[in-house]
């Protein structure tokens, strides 16, 4: 049989949340790579391979994949969410732009995923709403001045903002400091939501003013949401709905 390559998104965790094309995938693999959490979410079936790596070795896990599919393997690479954010379809795209010219003839897919900002907005309301933008907060592949220009420039262009990757072990500090720099930016009043772990069972969502918001609200499985100055919170029985209204702004002003 011919090889092919197909990078998939998991979701955010619910099996129910996985995309029919994406689950036909799954069952037509030879071989599923991947960072092992991830490939733990995808059920065992007989005779398939699963090729587990690092989380940081991006580069050499997607020529791994377009190797086994120029043999004549049949591939999903698995992210978690979609897999153009943040994610693996772009280590692809490098791979095969930098890789041998025999590689122009597999046959590559990409089948989306919902995203962790996605699924976090929809548990709490509508924060995303109106205009917004994502930002990774994790400095492996990127500066941290980067970082600290795009949140500043964010927040000075109003967008709800979600944060990907706000915290781990091996930074520690960087999600104190965007919040000190977000506090010079924004009201204390500003809304923020912490959403961890969503659609999966340690689901837990919190919603804090910028004021209250403290480092460790936000794991590696938190995705958090700042909102824009519109951005509103109303107390409900079943916790703070969260929304930005679409049209808000006086015409003609900001
Ligand atoms: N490709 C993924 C993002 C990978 S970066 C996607 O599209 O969602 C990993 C970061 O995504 C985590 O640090 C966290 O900020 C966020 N994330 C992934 N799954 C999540 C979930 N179920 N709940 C909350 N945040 C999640």
């Amino acid at each position: 049989m011919k090889g092919w390559l197909t990078i998939a998104g998991l979701g955010p965790g619910a099996a129910e949340l996985i995309t029919p094309q994406v689950s036909a995938a799954l069952a037509q693999a030879s071989d599923l790579v991947g960072y092992l959490p991830y490939l733990n979410r995808v059920p065992l079936r007989a005779g398939q391979q699963r090729h587990a790596s690092d989380n940081r070795e991006e580069l050499a896990r997607a020529r791994q994949a377009l190797q086994l599919a120029a043999a004549g393997r049949q591939v999903v690479v698995v992210s978690s969410g979609d897999p153009g954010v943040f994610a693996m379809e772009a280590a692809v795209c490098e791979a095969l732009e930098n890789g041998p010219a025999s590689w122009a003839e597999i046959d590559v897919r990409v089948l989306p995923g919902i995203t962790a900002m996605l699924a976090a907005s929809a548990r709490a309301g509508a924060p995303l709403g109106h205009d917004f933008c994502a930002i990774n907060l994790s400095d492996n592949l990127k500066p941290w001045a980067l970082i600290e220009r795009r949140l500043r420039l964010a927040a000075e262009a109003d967008f709800a903002i979600a944060l990907y990757n706000p915290r781990s072990k091996a930074r520690p500090q960087g999600f104190a400091r965007a919040l000190a720099i977000l506090r010079t930016a924004c009201a204390d009043e500003r809304p923020v939501l912490f959403a961890r772990a969503v659609f999966t069972p340690e689901e837990r969502l919190e919603v804090v003013t910028l004021g209250q918001a403290r480092p460790e609200m936000a794991d590696m499985r938190t995705l958090v949401i700042v909102g824009s100055s519109l951005t509103r919170m109303v107390p409900r029985p079943a916790g703070t709905l969260l929304y930005t209204p679409r049209s808000a702004y006086p015409a003609g002003g900001v």
